[in-house]
Protein backbone atom coordinates (compact mmCIF):
# COMPACT_ATOMS: atom_id res chain seq x y z
CA UNK A 1 0.00 0.00 0.00
CA UNK A 2 1.19 3.36 -1.08
CA UNK A 3 1.51 6.00 1.53
CA UNK A 4 1.76 9.73 0.63
CA UNK A 5 3.69 12.45 2.22
CA UNK A 6 3.26 16.18 2.82
CA UNK A 7 5.42 18.42 0.30
CA UNK A 8 6.75 21.02 2.89
CA UNK A 9 9.61 23.02 1.50
CA UNK A 10 10.86 21.23 -1.80
CA UNK A 11 10.66 18.15 0.44
CA UNK A 12 8.14 14.89 1.02
CA UNK A 13 7.60 14.90 4.40
CA UNK A 14 5.69 12.86 6.71
CA UNK A 15 2.87 14.66 8.89
CA UNK A 16 4.38 16.03 12.31
CA UNK A 17 1.70 13.82 14.53
CA UNK A 18 2.58 10.86 12.37
CA UNK A 19 -1.30 9.92 11.80
CA UNK A 20 -2.96 9.24 8.49
CA UNK A 21 -6.12 8.65 6.34
CA UNK A 22 -7.22 5.83 4.57
CA UNK A 23 -7.49 6.51 0.60
CA UNK A 24 -10.07 4.56 -0.58
CA UNK A 25 -10.67 3.49 -4.47
CA UNK A 26 -14.28 4.34 -5.70
CA UNK A 27 -14.06 1.64 -7.92
CA UNK A 28 -13.76 -0.86 -5.67
CA UNK A 29 -14.46 0.50 -2.53
CA UNK A 30 -11.30 -1.07 -1.56
CA UNK A 31 -8.20 1.13 0.88
CA UNK A 32 -5.26 1.60 -1.49
CA UNK A 33 -3.13 4.37 0.23
CA UNK A 34 -2.24 5.99 3.48
CA UNK A 35 -2.74 9.98 3.03
CA UNK A 36 -1.41 12.48 5.47
CA UNK A 37 -4.22 13.75 8.31
CA UNK A 38 -2.03 16.91 9.08
CA UNK A 39 -2.81 19.27 11.71
CA UNK A 40 -1.61 22.99 12.46
CA UNK A 41 1.98 22.19 13.09
CA UNK A 42 2.41 20.57 8.97
CA UNK A 43 0.49 24.06 8.04
CA UNK A 44 2.29 26.00 10.24
CA UNK A 45 5.23 24.63 8.76
CA UNK A 46 4.28 25.03 4.97
CA UNK A 47 3.13 28.18 5.48
CA UNK A 48 6.75 29.24 7.25
CA UNK A 49 8.10 27.09 4.23
CA UNK A 50 6.53 29.62 1.36
CA UNK A 51 6.92 32.67 3.43
CA UNK A 52 11.01 32.42 3.47
CA UNK A 53 10.86 31.29 0.03
CA UNK A 54 8.45 34.58 -1.26
CA UNK A 55 11.41 37.01 -1.02
CA UNK A 56 12.87 35.05 -3.86
CA UNK A 57 10.26 34.04 -5.54
CA UNK A 58 8.21 37.53 -5.97
CA UNK A 59 11.94 39.03 -7.04
CA UNK A 60 12.83 36.36 -9.92
CA UNK A 61 12.19 38.02 -13.07
CA UNK A 62 9.02 36.57 -14.78
CA UNK A 63 11.29 34.97 -17.49
CA UNK A 64 12.35 32.55 -15.10
CA UNK A 65 9.57 31.89 -13.08
CA UNK A 66 7.57 31.43 -16.93
CA UNK A 67 10.72 28.77 -17.24
CA UNK A 68 10.07 26.80 -14.24
CA UNK A 69 6.13 26.58 -14.47
CA UNK A 70 6.74 25.47 -18.29
CA UNK A 71 9.10 22.97 -17.07
CA UNK A 72 6.30 21.56 -15.10
CA UNK A 73 4.26 21.44 -17.84
CA UNK A 74 6.62 19.53 -19.77
CA UNK A 75 7.18 16.80 -16.86
CA UNK A 76 3.34 16.68 -16.75
CA UNK A 77 3.08 16.16 -20.56
CA UNK A 78 5.59 13.74 -20.16
CA UNK A 79 3.62 11.61 -17.42
CA UNK A 80 0.29 11.97 -18.74
CA UNK A 81 -0.71 8.29 -18.41
CA UNK A 82 0.31 7.79 -14.97
CA UNK A 83 -1.41 10.99 -13.79
CA UNK A 84 -4.45 9.86 -16.03
CA UNK A 85 -4.26 6.66 -14.23
CA UNK A 86 -4.15 7.72 -10.54
CA UNK A 87 -7.19 10.15 -11.39
CA UNK A 88 -9.17 7.76 -12.48
CA UNK A 89 -8.07 5.64 -9.36
CA UNK A 90 -8.63 8.20 -7.26
CA UNK A 91 -11.81 9.34 -8.02
CA UNK A 92 -13.46 6.63 -9.82
CA UNK A 93 -13.80 8.65 -13.37
CA UNK A 94 -13.64 7.28 -16.46
CA UNK A 95 -9.57 7.07 -17.21
CA UNK A 96 -10.27 7.94 -20.97
CA UNK A 97 -11.80 11.44 -19.39
CA UNK A 98 -8.74 12.15 -17.18
CA UNK A 99 -6.31 11.06 -20.03
CA UNK A 100 -8.18 13.83 -22.97
CA UNK A 101 -9.11 16.52 -20.96
CA UNK A 102 -8.27 16.70 -17.38
CA UNK A 103 -4.98 16.25 -17.40
CA UNK A 104 -4.07 17.48 -20.50
CA UNK A 105 -5.84 20.67 -19.31
CA UNK A 106 -3.53 20.88 -15.85
CA UNK A 107 -1.04 20.58 -18.31
CA UNK A 108 -2.39 24.18 -20.24
CA UNK A 109 -2.97 25.60 -17.18
CA UNK A 110 0.89 26.21 -16.27
CA UNK A 111 1.22 27.21 -20.28
CA UNK A 112 -1.42 29.63 -20.24
CA UNK A 113 -0.19 31.47 -16.73
CA UNK A 114 3.12 30.80 -17.73
CA UNK A 115 3.06 32.91 -21.10
CA UNK A 116 0.25 35.44 -19.82
CA UNK A 117 2.67 36.66 -17.47
CA UNK A 118 5.15 37.56 -19.76
CA UNK A 119 2.90 39.35 -21.67
CA UNK A 120 1.39 41.76 -18.40
CA UNK A 121 -0.08 45.19 -19.38
CA UNK A 122 0.83 47.94 -17.28
CA UNK A 123 -1.88 50.77 -16.50
CA UNK A 124 -0.78 54.44 -16.99
CA UNK A 125 -2.74 57.39 -16.54
CA UNK A 126 -2.07 60.75 -17.70
CA UNK A 127 -4.14 63.89 -16.15
CA UNK A 128 -3.64 67.03 -18.54
CA UNK A 129 -0.51 67.60 -17.94
CA UNK A 130 0.08 68.05 -14.11
CA UNK A 131 0.94 63.96 -13.62
CA UNK A 132 1.01 60.75 -14.61
CA UNK A 133 -0.04 57.54 -12.95
CA UNK A 134 0.90 54.31 -13.16
CA UNK A 135 0.02 51.20 -11.66
CA UNK A 136 2.86 48.62 -10.16
CA UNK A 137 0.64 45.25 -9.35
CA UNK A 138 2.95 42.85 -6.54
CA UNK A 139 1.96 39.44 -5.75
CA UNK A 140 0.45 39.10 -2.77
CA UNK A 141 2.70 37.25 -0.62
CA UNK A 142 1.88 33.42 0.70
CA UNK A 143 -1.83 32.20 -0.69
CA UNK A 144 -3.63 29.54 0.41
CA UNK A 145 -5.08 27.56 -2.24
CA UNK A 146 -8.43 24.70 -1.08
CA UNK A 147 -9.84 22.52 -4.14
CA UNK A 148 -12.42 19.80 -4.17
CA UNK A 149 -12.28 16.77 -5.43
CA UNK A 150 -14.46 16.03 -8.48
CA UNK A 151 -11.76 17.93 -10.70
CA UNK A 152 -8.40 17.25 -8.73
CA UNK A 153 -5.81 17.90 -10.44
CA UNK A 154 -7.50 20.34 -12.87
CA UNK A 155 -9.05 22.88 -10.47
CA UNK A 156 -5.72 22.71 -8.17
CA UNK A 157 -3.67 23.95 -11.08
CA UNK A 158 -6.09 26.48 -11.89
CA UNK A 159 -4.94 28.05 -8.69
CA UNK A 160 -1.23 26.99 -8.47
CA UNK A 161 -0.58 27.93 -11.47
CA UNK A 162 -1.45 31.85 -11.61
CA UNK A 163 -0.31 32.08 -7.85
CA UNK A 164 3.08 31.15 -8.71
CA UNK A 165 2.73 32.77 -12.26
CA UNK A 166 3.12 36.30 -10.76
CA UNK A 167 5.51 35.50 -7.56
CA UNK A 168 3.29 34.40 -5.41
CA UNK A 169 4.11 31.54 -3.16
CA UNK A 170 1.37 28.77 -1.95
CA UNK A 171 0.22 26.42 0.41
CA UNK A 172 -2.37 24.17 -1.29
CA UNK A 173 -4.98 22.05 0.84
CA UNK A 174 -6.12 19.06 -1.65
CA UNK A 175 -9.52 17.17 -1.27
CA UNK A 176 -8.29 14.56 1.15
CA UNK A 177 -10.87 11.94 -0.92
CA UNK A 178 -8.25 12.92 -4.34
CA UNK A 179 -5.12 13.65 -3.14
CA UNK A 180 -3.05 10.92 -5.62
CA UNK A 181 -2.06 13.79 -8.35
CA UNK A 182 -1.41 16.26 -6.22
CA UNK A 183 1.63 13.86 -4.68
CA UNK A 184 2.53 13.37 -7.83
CA UNK A 185 2.60 17.15 -8.67
CA UNK A 186 4.95 17.65 -6.01
CA UNK A 187 7.24 15.02 -7.43
CA UNK A 188 6.98 16.71 -10.41
CA UNK A 189 7.94 20.57 -9.06
CA UNK A 190 11.21 18.42 -7.17
CA UNK A 191 12.14 17.74 -10.53
CA UNK A 192 11.39 20.81 -12.42
CA UNK A 193 13.59 22.30 -9.69
CA UNK A 194 10.83 24.80 -8.41
CA UNK A 195 12.68 26.10 -5.41
CA UNK A 196 11.38 25.14 -2.11
CA UNK A 197 8.62 26.80 -0.44
CA UNK A 198 7.32 28.05 -3.29
CA UNK A 199 4.99 25.35 -3.91
CA UNK A 200 3.83 23.66 -0.87
CA UNK A 201 0.91 20.73 -0.95
CA UNK A 202 -0.34 19.54 2.78
CA UNK A 203 -2.50 16.85 2.77
CA UNK A 204 -5.64 16.51 4.81
CA UNK A 205 -9.00 17.19 6.25
CA UNK A 206 -10.91 20.01 6.05
CA UNK A 207 -12.25 21.09 9.07
CA UNK A 208 -8.47 20.31 10.27
CA UNK A 209 -5.79 21.11 7.72
CA UNK A 210 -7.83 23.45 5.84
CA UNK A 211 -9.05 25.85 8.51
CA UNK A 212 -5.75 25.86 9.82
CA UNK A 213 -4.60 27.62 6.68
CA UNK A 214 -7.61 29.79 6.51
CA UNK A 215 -7.26 30.84 9.82
CA UNK A 216 -3.22 31.50 9.73
CA UNK A 217 -3.08 35.33 9.88
CA UNK A 218 0.59 34.59 7.63
CA UNK A 219 -1.79 33.91 4.89
CA UNK A 220 -3.27 36.68 3.16
CA UNK A 221 -5.42 35.16 -0.33
CA UNK A 222 -7.21 32.57 -0.15
CA UNK A 223 -8.64 31.12 -3.42
CA UNK A 224 -11.47 28.46 -2.52
CA UNK A 225 -13.12 25.86 -4.62
CA UNK A 226 -16.08 23.74 -3.09
CA UNK A 227 -19.36 23.43 -1.31
CA UNK A 228 -21.52 26.93 -0.57
CA UNK A 229 -22.00 25.86 2.75
CA UNK A 230 -17.54 25.25 2.97
CA UNK A 231 -17.31 28.60 1.37
CA UNK A 232 -19.28 30.23 3.82
CA UNK A 233 -17.39 28.87 6.85
CA UNK A 234 -13.98 29.96 5.42
CA UNK A 235 -15.74 33.67 4.49
CA UNK A 236 -16.93 33.92 8.35
CA UNK A 237 -12.97 33.12 9.62
CA UNK A 238 -11.36 34.83 6.98
CA UNK A 239 -13.71 38.03 6.54
CA UNK A 240 -12.89 39.42 9.89
CA UNK A 241 -8.74 38.53 9.23
CA UNK A 242 -9.20 40.62 6.19
CA UNK A 243 -7.61 38.38 4.00
CA UNK A 244 -8.80 37.95 -0.08
CA UNK A 245 -11.16 35.92 -1.02
CA UNK A 246 -12.18 34.03 -4.04
CA UNK A 247 -15.02 31.81 -3.52
CA UNK A 248 -16.11 29.06 -6.20
CA UNK A 249 -19.28 26.91 -4.86
CA UNK A 250 -21.89 24.94 -5.79
CA UNK A 251 -24.31 24.87 -9.06
CA UNK A 252 -27.84 23.98 -9.56
CA UNK A 253 -27.51 24.91 -13.73
CA UNK A 254 -30.45 24.96 -16.22
CA UNK A 255 -30.47 23.63 -19.70
CA UNK A 256 -32.77 25.30 -21.95
CA UNK A 257 -33.59 24.09 -24.97
CA UNK A 258 -36.08 25.94 -27.38
CA UNK A 259 -38.11 24.01 -30.01
CA UNK A 260 -36.04 25.40 -33.02
CA UNK A 261 -32.82 23.99 -31.50
CA UNK A 262 -30.46 21.90 -33.20
CA UNK A 263 -30.71 18.25 -32.65
CA UNK A 264 -27.28 18.29 -31.37
CA UNK A 265 -28.84 19.56 -28.13
CA UNK A 266 -30.12 15.90 -26.95
CA UNK A 267 -26.20 14.58 -27.26
CA UNK A 268 -25.26 18.41 -25.76
CA UNK A 269 -27.52 18.33 -22.66
CA UNK A 270 -26.79 14.45 -22.04
CA UNK A 271 -23.30 15.61 -21.91
CA UNK A 272 -23.89 18.59 -19.55
CA UNK A 273 -26.14 16.50 -17.00
CA UNK A 274 -23.39 12.83 -16.58
CA UNK A 275 -20.39 14.53 -17.69
CA UNK A 276 -18.06 12.87 -15.05
CA UNK A 277 -20.98 11.20 -13.20
CA UNK A 278 -22.72 14.63 -12.73
CA UNK A 279 -20.09 15.87 -10.34
CA UNK A 280 -18.76 18.77 -12.12
CA UNK A 281 -20.19 22.15 -10.95
CA UNK A 282 -21.15 23.40 -14.52
CA UNK A 283 -23.26 20.28 -15.00
CA UNK A 284 -27.08 21.11 -16.25
CA UNK A 285 -28.90 19.56 -13.65
CA UNK A 286 -32.04 21.54 -14.74
CA UNK A 287 -33.14 20.69 -18.19
CA UNK A 288 -35.71 23.03 -19.32
CA UNK A 289 -37.47 22.00 -22.46
CA UNK A 290 -40.20 23.77 -25.09
CA UNK A 291 -43.68 22.15 -24.88
CA UNK A 292 -43.58 21.89 -28.81
CA UNK A 293 -40.81 19.90 -28.56
CA UNK A 294 -40.84 17.67 -25.32
CA UNK A 295 -42.61 14.52 -25.63
CA UNK A 296 -39.58 13.60 -28.40
CA UNK A 297 -36.73 15.24 -27.19
CA UNK A 298 -37.78 13.16 -23.63
CA UNK A 299 -37.92 10.05 -25.40
CA UNK A 300 -34.64 10.51 -27.12
CA UNK A 301 -33.22 11.88 -24.59
CA UNK A 302 -33.55 8.94 -22.26
CA UNK A 303 -32.55 6.73 -25.24
CA UNK A 304 -29.05 8.01 -25.35
CA UNK A 305 -28.66 7.89 -21.60
CA UNK A 306 -29.25 4.37 -21.35
CA UNK A 307 -26.43 4.11 -23.89
CA UNK A 308 -24.23 5.31 -21.74
CA UNK A 309 -21.76 2.76 -21.02
CA UNK A 310 -21.63 2.50 -16.87
CA UNK A 311 -18.42 0.60 -15.72
CA UNK A 312 -14.74 -0.14 -14.43
CA UNK A 313 -13.02 3.84 -14.94
CA UNK A 314 -9.71 1.97 -15.98
CA UNK A 315 -12.02 -0.04 -18.60
CA UNK A 316 -11.39 1.94 -22.21
CA UNK A 317 -14.98 1.52 -22.89
CA UNK A 318 -16.64 3.39 -19.62
CA UNK A 319 -18.30 6.27 -20.06
CA UNK A 320 -19.69 6.71 -16.76
CA UNK A 321 -17.63 5.90 -13.56
CA UNK A 322 -17.88 5.32 -10.09
CA UNK A 323 -19.10 7.95 -8.05
CA UNK A 324 -16.44 9.81 -5.49
CA UNK A 325 -17.60 8.19 -1.99
CA UNK A 326 -20.41 5.95 -0.38
CA UNK A 327 -21.79 9.19 1.42
CA UNK A 328 -21.62 11.05 -1.74
CA UNK A 329 -23.81 7.75 -3.65
CA UNK A 330 -25.70 7.97 -0.22
CA UNK A 331 -26.46 11.51 -1.04
CA UNK A 332 -27.09 11.47 -4.64
CA UNK A 333 -29.44 8.24 -3.87
CA UNK A 334 -31.01 10.05 -0.83
CA UNK A 335 -32.25 12.63 -3.71
CA UNK A 336 -33.80 9.99 -6.07
CA UNK A 337 -35.36 8.78 -3.08
CA UNK A 338 -36.53 12.45 -2.50
CA UNK A 339 -37.92 12.64 -5.93
CA UNK A 340 -40.09 10.18 -5.71
CA UNK A 341 -41.46 11.06 -2.82
CA UNK A 342 -42.34 14.07 -4.59
CA UNK A 343 -43.84 12.78 -7.05
CA UNK A 344 -41.60 12.65 -9.71
CA UNK A 345 -41.43 9.55 -12.43
CA UNK A 346 -37.89 7.80 -12.72
CA UNK A 347 -37.62 7.17 -16.39
CA UNK A 348 -34.16 5.14 -16.44
CA UNK A 349 -31.92 4.89 -13.87
CA UNK A 350 -33.01 5.85 -10.32
CA UNK A 351 -30.91 2.58 -8.57
CA UNK A 352 -27.21 1.28 -7.65
CA UNK A 353 -26.26 -0.92 -10.58
CA UNK A 354 -25.85 -4.68 -10.39
CA UNK A 355 -24.16 -6.25 -13.60
CA UNK A 356 -20.71 -5.13 -12.42
CA UNK A 357 -17.41 -6.79 -12.75
CA UNK A 358 -15.74 -8.58 -9.85
CA UNK A 359 -13.44 -5.86 -9.49
CA UNK A 360 -15.58 -3.00 -9.06
CA UNK A 361 -18.77 -5.03 -6.91
CA UNK A 362 -17.92 -3.24 -3.71
CA UNK A 363 -17.87 0.39 -5.75
CA UNK A 364 -19.92 3.66 -5.42
CA UNK A 365 -21.73 3.06 -8.60
CA UNK A 366 -25.36 4.97 -9.36
CA UNK A 367 -26.83 5.09 -12.57
CA UNK A 368 -27.58 8.07 -14.79
CA UNK A 369 -30.72 8.67 -13.69
CA UNK A 370 -33.85 11.13 -15.69
CA UNK A 371 -36.47 12.55 -13.52
CA UNK A 372 -39.88 14.23 -14.89
CA UNK A 373 -42.96 15.35 -13.49
CA UNK A 374 -41.40 17.65 -10.49
CA UNK A 375 -42.14 21.39 -10.35
CA UNK A 376 -39.26 23.75 -10.69
CA UNK A 377 -39.83 24.82 -6.93
CA UNK A 378 -39.37 21.25 -5.63
CA UNK A 379 -36.50 20.59 -3.17
CA UNK A 380 -34.52 17.96 -6.15
CA UNK A 381 -34.81 20.85 -8.98
CA UNK A 382 -33.70 23.57 -6.14
CA UNK A 383 -30.68 21.96 -4.01
CA UNK A 384 -27.57 20.76 -5.17
CA UNK A 385 -27.08 16.73 -6.28
CA UNK A 386 -23.83 17.01 -7.77
CA UNK A 387 -24.25 13.36 -9.29
CA UNK A 388 -25.54 11.59 -12.21
CA UNK A 389 -29.59 12.93 -12.09
CA UNK A 390 -31.48 15.68 -14.72
CA UNK A 391 -34.95 16.43 -13.65
CA UNK A 392 -36.52 17.46 -17.32
CA UNK A 393 -38.86 20.20 -16.86
CA UNK A 394 -41.21 21.34 -19.79
CA UNK A 395 -41.79 25.25 -20.65
CA UNK A 396 -43.91 27.08 -22.90
CA UNK A 397 -43.20 30.97 -22.70
CA UNK A 398 -39.15 32.38 -23.27
CA UNK A 399 -39.78 34.64 -20.35
CA UNK A 400 -41.79 31.83 -17.60
CA UNK A 401 -38.47 30.08 -18.37
CA UNK A 402 -36.09 32.89 -17.63
CA UNK A 403 -38.28 32.93 -14.37
CA UNK A 404 -37.71 29.35 -13.65
CA UNK A 405 -33.67 28.91 -14.64
CA UNK A 406 -32.67 31.92 -12.12
CA UNK A 407 -35.09 30.84 -9.56
CA UNK A 408 -32.68 28.62 -7.81
CA UNK A 409 -30.50 30.34 -4.65
CA UNK A 410 -27.45 29.54 -7.09
CA UNK A 411 -26.08 31.29 -10.37
CA UNK A 412 -22.99 29.54 -12.01
CA UNK A 413 -23.77 28.51 -15.32
CA UNK A 414 -26.46 27.81 -17.49
CA UNK A 415 -26.82 26.48 -21.49
CA UNK A 416 -29.05 27.21 -24.34
CA UNK A 417 -29.92 26.37 -27.08
CA UNK A 418 -31.84 27.76 -30.22
CA UNK A 419 -31.31 28.48 -33.41
CA UNK A 420 -32.39 32.19 -33.45
CA UNK A 421 -29.42 34.63 -32.55
CA UNK A 422 -31.55 37.10 -31.02
CA UNK A 423 -33.40 35.03 -28.52
CA UNK A 424 -29.86 33.63 -28.12
CA UNK A 425 -28.53 37.12 -27.05
CA UNK A 426 -31.83 37.87 -25.08
CA UNK A 427 -31.99 35.22 -22.84
CA UNK A 428 -28.41 34.92 -22.03
CA UNK A 429 -28.65 38.79 -20.69
CA UNK A 430 -31.48 37.96 -18.64
CA UNK A 431 -30.10 34.62 -16.63
CA UNK A 432 -28.19 35.09 -13.35
CA UNK A 433 -25.12 32.98 -14.32
CA UNK A 434 -21.48 33.53 -14.74
CA UNK A 435 -21.07 31.88 -17.68
CA UNK A 436 -24.05 31.35 -20.28
CA UNK A 437 -23.26 28.51 -23.03
CA UNK A 438 -25.18 28.89 -26.58
CA UNK A 439 -25.58 25.59 -28.46
CA UNK A 440 -22.61 24.12 -26.70
CA UNK A 441 -21.65 23.49 -23.20
CA UNK A 442 -18.31 23.61 -21.17
CA UNK A 443 -16.24 25.17 -24.32
CA UNK A 444 -13.12 26.74 -22.35
CA UNK A 445 -11.74 29.70 -23.34
CA UNK A 446 -8.78 30.31 -20.56
CA UNK A 447 -8.90 33.90 -21.29
CA UNK A 448 -12.41 34.61 -19.64
CA UNK A 449 -13.80 35.59 -16.42
CA UNK A 450 -14.83 32.27 -14.62
CA UNK A 451 -17.45 32.35 -11.61
CA UNK A 452 -20.62 32.49 -10.46
CA UNK A 453 -22.96 34.78 -8.74
CA UNK A 454 -25.75 34.30 -5.74
CA UNK A 455 -25.11 31.42 -3.91
CA UNK A 456 -22.13 30.19 -6.81
CA UNK A 457 -19.49 32.47 -5.22
CA UNK A 458 -17.40 36.00 -5.17
CA UNK A 459 -15.20 36.60 -7.33
CA UNK A 460 -13.72 35.40 -10.98
CA UNK A 461 -11.17 33.05 -11.74
CA UNK A 462 -9.30 32.71 -15.38
CA UNK A 463 -6.80 34.83 -17.49
CA UNK A 464 -6.41 38.36 -16.55
CA UNK A 465 -9.01 37.79 -13.62
CA UNK A 466 -6.62 35.27 -11.80
CA UNK A 467 -3.39 37.41 -12.17
CA UNK A 468 -5.12 40.04 -10.40
CA UNK A 469 -6.60 38.15 -7.74
CA UNK A 470 -3.16 37.16 -6.74
CA UNK A 471 -1.44 40.45 -7.29
CA UNK A 472 -1.82 43.85 -5.01
CA UNK A 473 -2.47 46.85 -7.53
CA UNK A 474 -0.23 50.06 -6.06
CA UNK A 475 -0.10 53.02 -8.03
CA UNK A 476 2.11 56.07 -8.05
CA UNK A 477 1.34 59.04 -8.97
CA UNK A 478 4.45 61.59 -10.38
CA UNK A 479 3.91 65.44 -10.58
CA UNK A 480 4.74 66.33 -13.81
CA UNK A 481 4.99 70.18 -13.68
CA UNK A 482 4.96 71.46 -17.23
CA UNK A 483 7.55 73.99 -16.66
P1 LIG B 1 -16.14 20.80 0.08
O1 LIG B 1 -16.63 22.18 0.29
O2 LIG B 1 -16.59 19.75 1.01
O3 LIG B 1 -14.55 20.74 0.09
C1 LIG B 1 -13.72 21.51 -0.75
C2 LIG B 1 -12.34 21.63 -0.12
O4 LIG B 1 -12.44 22.37 1.10
C3 LIG B 1 -11.73 20.30 0.25
O5 LIG B 1 -10.34 20.36 0.08
C4 LIG B 1 -12.09 20.19 1.72
O6 LIG B 1 -11.25 19.29 2.39
C5 LIG B 1 -11.89 21.62 2.17
N1 LIG B 1 -12.59 22.00 3.38
C6 LIG B 1 -13.69 21.44 3.96
N2 LIG B 1 -14.03 22.10 5.09
C7 LIG B 1 -13.13 23.11 5.24
C8 LIG B 1 -12.96 24.16 6.20
N3 LIG B 1 -13.77 24.32 7.24
N4 LIG B 1 -11.94 25.03 6.02
C9 LIG B 1 -11.11 24.91 4.96
N5 LIG B 1 -11.22 23.94 4.04
C10 LIG B 1 -12.22 23.05 4.15
O7 LIG B 1 -16.50 20.46 -1.43
P2 LIG B 1 -16.31 19.07 -2.16
O8 LIG B 1 -14.89 18.65 -2.10
O9 LIG B 1 -17.38 18.17 -1.66
O10 LIG B 1 -16.61 19.49 -3.67
C11 LIG B 1 -17.86 19.53 -4.23
C12 LIG B 1 -18.41 20.95 -4.22
O11 LIG B 1 -17.53 21.79 -4.94
C13 LIG B 1 -19.73 21.05 -4.96
O12 LIG B 1 -20.62 21.86 -4.23
C14 LIG B 1 -19.38 21.72 -6.27
O13 LIG B 1 -20.41 22.44 -6.86
C15 LIG B 1 -18.26 22.62 -5.84
N6 LIG B 1 -17.42 22.97 -6.99
C16 LIG B 1 -17.46 24.26 -7.46
C17 LIG B 1 -16.73 24.61 -8.59
C18 LIG B 1 -16.74 26.01 -9.11
O14 LIG B 1 -15.83 26.35 -9.88
N7 LIG B 1 -17.68 26.86 -8.75
C19 LIG B 1 -15.92 23.61 -9.32
C20 LIG B 1 -15.95 22.30 -8.72
C21 LIG B 1 -16.68 22.01 -7.59
P3 LIG B 1 -11.70 17.76 2.60
O15 LIG B 1 -12.26 17.27 1.32
O16 LIG B 1 -10.43 17.13 2.95
O17 LIG B 1 -12.71 17.80 3.69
Amino acid sequence: MQTIGNYINGEIVAPAGGAFLDNVEPATGQVYSQVPDSDERDVSAAIEAAQAAFATWSTTPAEKRCAALLRIADLLEANLEAFARAESVDTGKPITRARVLEIPRAVKNFRFFASAILHERSDLHVMDRDAINYTLRRPRGVCGLISPWNLPLYLLTWKVAPALAVGATAVAKPSELTPMTAHLLAQICMQAGLPPGVLNIVHGNGPRAGAALVADPRVSTISFTGGTRTGGDIARVAAPLLKKLSLELGGKNPTIVFADADPDAIDGSVQAAFSNQGQICLCGSRLFVEEAIYRAFVERFVEKTRQLRLGDPLDEATQQGALVSAAHRDKVESYVQLARAERGRILCGGHRPTDLSDRCGGGYFFEPTVIVDLPASCRVNQEEIFGPVVSIIPFVDERDVITAANGVPYGLSASIWTSNLSRAHRVADQLAAGTVWVNCWLVRDLRVPFGGTKQSGVGREGGDEALRFFTEPKNVCIRTPSN
